[in-house]
C-alpha cells in the first residue's frame, strides 16, 4: 500500500502514528494511506521554515519570481500525470482536474509579478525636509488549510503569493487527496525553491489545531466548510494571527423571462453538475422569474439532465464522476430524501444510480428538484453534490430578495438579455462574485476571490492585490536627515499639512 508522509525541509518524511485511508471514489477501493500529523510534526516543519525564511526574504524579488517561473513550467510539463493523480483520489474527470491545476498555475503566474506587486510607496517632501515611505515585509511563516475539492488550485492560491512575498509556508491539505500537494512540493524544490520554504503537513483536525496554536505562525489562510471556517477564524484571531477564512456556499442562478433558454440550460447543467456539484461556485439553485419562464426552462433542462453521463475518470465520455467519499454519498442522498419528504417535486432522481463494474464507487446520479421553497432543508443547506433545486419566483424583486436573505453569499448569476436588469441586479445583490450570463463567475488570478456573509470570515480575499497585502505587513517610515533642517524641540503634535 502506498504511504503518504509529510514534506519538510525539502524532502518527504515518513509519518509516525495514526493514518487515514485514501479512496479511489470511482471504485471505492483504498489506494493509499496518509499520515495524520499533529503538534510534533508541525514543530519539525516550523523549525525548518524558521531557519530558511530570513534568507528567502532577503532574496531579490526577481530571483524569487524566477523560481516560480520555473515551477510553472514544471507543472505544465507534468500536467497529465498530475491531473490523473488528482482524479484518482478526488473522482473528478481528468479534464476537470487539469482545470483545477490551471487555475492554481494562474495564481503562480500572477505572483511572478512580485517585483512590481510588492513595491511600497514614497513621498518626497511630506513636510519640511521630510520624506515618507512604506514597505511590505513578509509575515514570516504562513500556513494554509485547504478542502478536498480543489487539491491543487487552493493550495496554490494560498502558497504562491505567500512564497513570492518572502514567507515560508506550511500547507495542510485535505486528508482525502493529499498526493498532488505533495508532488507540487517536489516540483518546487526541482524549480530551485530553498528547502524549508514550502512544507506539507498532512493530517486532519489535530494538525489544524496545532497550526492555530503555534506562536511562530503569523498568518493562516483557510478554505472549507462554514462551521470549520468560523472556528478557524475565531481561534486564529484569538491567538493573535492574521486570518482569512472562506466557507460554504449556496449559489443561485436567476433566469429572467428574456433569457436565451439554450444558454441557460447549458450554463445550468455545467455549473450544477460539473465536478458532481462539489465546487464552492457550483450553481445549486435556479430561480426562474415568472411561471412561463419556469415552464420553458424545465422543458429544456429536464431532458438534458436525464442525458448526463456519470462514470469513472478513466472513461473518456463522462460528464461527471463520483462524489468524494461514501459519507458524502450518504449525506447527499439523505438530503434528497428530505426534499421529497418536505414536498419538493423530484423531477430527475439519481439516488439509485448504479454503474456495472463500479458497484462500490461513490456515485450519485443527477437530481433535479422543482417547486422547492426557502423553508426546505435542500434550500437552506449546502448539499455539495449533483443536485439542482428550482425555486420559482413571481418577480425579479422576489428573486433578488431570496438571494439576499440566504445566509451564504459566495457566487450568483443572472441570465438575461436586458442590460438594465443585469446592471441593477449586480449592484443590489448581497454576494461577492456575480456573473451576468456567466454561471461560474470565479474571478481570474489578478482579481480577488471571495464571498460575502457566512461564506467568508476575515477581510482580505484570495489572490489578486489582496493576497500581497494579506501575506505582508506594511511598515511606514518617516525620515529626515540632520543636515537638512534644525528646528529645536517641538512639544505640540507634529503637523505638516496645516495652512500657513
Ligand atoms: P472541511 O471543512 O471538511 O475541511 C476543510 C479543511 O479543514 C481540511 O483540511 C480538513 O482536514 C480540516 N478540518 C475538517 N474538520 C475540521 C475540524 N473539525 N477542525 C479543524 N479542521 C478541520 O471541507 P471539505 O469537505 O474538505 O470541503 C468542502 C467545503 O469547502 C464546502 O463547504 C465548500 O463550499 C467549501 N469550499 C469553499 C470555498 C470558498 O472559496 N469559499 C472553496 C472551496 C471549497
Amino acid at each position: 500500500m502506498r504511504k503518504i508522509g509529510h514534506f519538510m525541509n525539502g524532502a518527504t518524511v515518513a509519518g509516525t502514528g495514526a493514518e487515514a485511508d485514501i479512496f479511489n471514489p470511482a471504485t471505492g477501493e483504498v489506494v493509499a494511506r496518509v499520515a495524520m500529523g499533529g503538534a510534533a510534526e508541525l514543530e519539525a516543519a516550523v523549525a525548518s521554515a524558521r531557519i530558511a525564511q530570513p534568507a528567502w526574504a532577503a532574496t531579490n524579488p526577481q530571483r524569487r519570481a524566477r523560481v516560480l517561473t520555473k515551477f510553472v513550467a514544471l507543472v505544465y510539463d507534468n500536467m497529465k500525470p498530475l491531473a490523473e493523480l488528482m482524479s484518482l483520489e478526488h473522482g473528478k474527470t481528468v479534464a476537470d482536474s487539469a482545470g483545477d491545476l490551471q487555475r492554481g498555475v494562474d495564481v503562480a503566474e500572477f505572483a511572478i509579478g512580485i517585483p512590481h506587486l510588492g513595491k511600497g510607496e514614497f513621498t518626497i517632501g511630506a513636510g519640511p525636509a521630510l520624506d515618507m515611505y512604506s514597505m511590505h515585509q513578509p509575515i514570516g511563516i504562513g500556513a494554509g488549510i485547504s478542502p478536498f475539492n480543489f487539491p491543487a488550485m487552493i493550495p496554490l492560491w494560498m502558497s504562491m503569493p505567500a512564497i513570492a512575498c518572502g514567507n515560508a509556508f506550511i500547507m495542510k491539505p485535505s486528508e482525502r487527496d493529499p498526493s498532488v500537494p505533495m508532488r507540487l512540493a517536489e516540483l518546487l524544490i526541482e524549480a530551485g525553491l530553498p528547502k524549508g520554504i514550502f512544507n506539507v503537513l498532512n493530517g486532519g483536525k489535530a494538525a489544524v489545531e496545532a497550526i492555530l496554536a503555534h506562536p511562530d505562525i503569523g498568518a493562516v489562510s483557510f478554505v472549507g466548510s462554514t462551521p470549520v471556517a468560523a472556528h478557524v477564524y475565531a481561534e486564529a484571531a484569538r491567538n493573535g494571527k492574521r486570518v482569512q477564512s472562506f466557507g460554504g456556499a449556496k449559489n443561485h442562478a436567476i433566469v429572467m423571462p428574456d433569457a436565451d433558454m439554450n444558454m441557460v440550460a447549458d450554463g445550468l447543467i455545467g455549473a450544477a453538475y460539473g465536478s458532481a456539484g462539489e465546487r464552492c461556485m457550483a450553481i445549486s439553485v435556479a430561480v426562474p422569474v415568472g411561471e412561463g419562464t419556469a415552464e420553458r426552462m424545465m422543458e429544456v433542462l429536464k431532458p438534458r439532465v436525464e442525458a448526463l453521463k456519470v462514470g469513472p475518470y478513466t472513461a473518456s465520455d463522462v460528464d461527471f464522476g463520483p462524489v468524494v467519499t461514501a459519507a458524502a454519498q450518504d449525506k447527499i442522498k439523505s438530503l434528497v430524501d428530505s426534499g421529497v419528504d418536505q414536498g419538493a417535486e423530484l423531477v430527475v432522481d439519481g439516488r439509485d444510480f448504479r454503474l456495472q463494474g463500479y458497484e462500490k464507487g461513490f456515485y450519485v446520479g443527477p437530481c433535479l428538484f422543482d417547486r422547492v421553497t426557502p423553508e426546505m432543508e435542500i434550500y437552506k443547506q449546502e448539499i455539495f453534490g449533483p443536485v439542482l433545486s428550482v425555486v420559482r419566483a413571481r418577480t425579479a424583486e422576489e428573486a433578488l430578495t431570496l438571494v439576499n436573505r440566504h445566509e451564504y453569499g459566495n457566487g450568483v448569476c443572472i441570465f438575461t438579455r436586458d442590460g438594465d436588469a443585469a446592471r441593477n441586479f449586480s449592484r443590489q445583490v448581497q454576494i461577492g462574485m456575480v456573473g451576468v450570463n456567466v454561471p461560474i463567475p470565479t474571478p481570474l488570478a489578478y482579481y480577488g476571490f471571495g464571498g460575502w456573509k457566512r461564506s467568508v470570515f476575515g477581510d482580505l480575499n484570495q489572490h489578486g492585490p489582496d493576497s500581497i497585502r494579506f501575506w505582508t505587513r506594511t511598515k511606514t517610515v518617516t525620515e529626515r536627515w540632520p543636515s537638512s533642517i534644525q528646528r529645536g524641540a517641538e512639544f505640540s503634535m507634529p503637523v505638516f499639512s496645516a495652512n500657513k
